[in-house]
């Protein structure tokens, strides 16, 4: 059959607490490879956008102000995939976040004819990572964004580039950071544990240093798996 003959494009799954820089990592590799970037995030604003039965059933959940249950993000998950081409390289971004997701991960794939090629997990010290969101600001008039610690504005609380008054996300507020933190903690620790006991391939990379450098270390982990199947 065509399928089985087709070579399937590897899926890599990216873990790391909020703040480590794994979106951005994720943007580089994605438009490199001309791969797909699934994070939950931007499958739950697609599904509601594009008002599916699956969308609205998530935006329920999102409205009560509950967390939404695993088996619907995989069944977002789910639909998406069956939507990119096979070869199709596809990059996931924080996802799975918890074992059941991982677990429901393994069965989708195999639906659809995939397997995960690679784990990276990128890490950082709790202390950087607080630095890095609750020092977050942006400017809401041109985007701009800066951090307190790492990159702040000229004049406190105004935009370089336009002047126009900075602000703080909801989520970047030191008590709700470190919440989130913690929520990784204890959410992720167990899915880093079920890949170590069920995958060969899993990187850890450092991300508390320079971008490029992180880069670098991120491109010679994936390439091993690019290789295996081109
Ligand atoms: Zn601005």
């Amino acid at each position: 059959m065509a399928t089985e003959l087709s070579k399937s494009g590897t899926v890599v799954v990216l873990l790391g607490p909020p703040g480590v820089g794994k979106g951005t990592q994720a943007v580089r590799l994605v438009d490199e490879r001309s791969a797909v970037h699934v994070s939950t995030g931007d499958l739950l604003r697609a599904a509601r956008r594009e008002g599916t039965d699956l969308g609205r059933l998530a935006q329920g959940y999102m409205d009560r102000g509950e967390l939404v249950p695993d088996r619907v993000i995989l069944d977002l998950v789910k639909v998406h995939l069956s939507m990119i081409d096979h070869e199709v390289d596809v990059i996931f971004d924080g996802f799975p976040r918890t074992t059941d997701q991982a677990i429901g991960l393994d069965s989708v794939l195999q639906t659809v004819g995939r397997a995960i090629g690679i784990v990276v997990l990128f890490e950082a010290p709790d202390d950087t990572l607080l630095k890095r969101l609750s020092g977050r600001r942006s400017c809401p008039d041109c985007g701009s964004v800066y951090n307190t610690f790492f990159s702040p504005p000229s004049v406190e609380g105004s935009c370089d580039r336009c002047g126009g008054k900075l602000v703080q996300r909801a989520d970047d507020v030191d008590e709700t950071v470190s919440r989130r933190l913690q929520v990784y903690q204890e959410q992720t620790a167990p899915v880093i544990a079920f890949y170590q006991d069920h995958m060969a391939s899993i990187a850890r990379i450092t991300a508390d240093r320079d971008v490029e450098d992180v880069y670098v270390d991120f491109c010679d982990a994936v390439e091993v798996v690019f290789r295996e199947v081109s």
